[in-house]
């Protein structure tokens, strides 16, 4: 169920990871670990993005509820310029990112000389989900 409308999630495989993805309101879930993953296959260093995922802290309560283990996640800011809240499992199951967050995370992350990367991945991403749900939007 997704976090945010409550509406089935669907899963989109890409490169042998399993994305929930949320047609309606086209937020991601990301199981730990795997949204470095998928970034570090787009090229961008997992390092400063898993620093700034353990450098988060606890964060503060939100009302989201994890799709694992239902119970309510953690609102974490990532990076600073300007940081994006996304949704943390206060039992470490993952990450669940509103639209757009992926990106916005991509590109922050890539740094400057690798923002073709970055948009590389994003392009990837949105062909995968265009080919499972017909609408390629993150
Ligand atoms: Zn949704
Ligand atoms: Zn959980």
């Amino acid at each position: 169920m997704c976090p945010k409308c409550h509406e089935p999630l669907i899963v989109v495989e890409f490169e042998g990871v399993e994305i929930d993805y949320c047609p309606e309101c086209r937020g991601t879930w990301f199981d730990a670990g795997e949204l470095e993953f998928v970034t570090e296959l787009g090229g961008v260093p997992a390092g400063p993005l898993h620093r700034a995922l353990q450098l988060a802290g606890p964060g503060r309560g939100g009302t989201r509820r994890c799709p694992r283990c239902r119970r309510k996640m953690h609102v974490i800011a990532l990076g600073d310029s300007p940081p994006v809240e996304v949704d943390r499992c206060r039992a470490g199951h993952g990450l669940w990112l509103d639209a757009g967050e992926l990106v916005t995370i991509v590109r922050e992350f890539a740094g400057n000389e690798d923002a073709v990367v970055a948009g590389f991945l994003a392009d990837l991403l949105r062909h995968g989900l265009a080919e499972h749900t017909g609408r390629g939007e993150l």
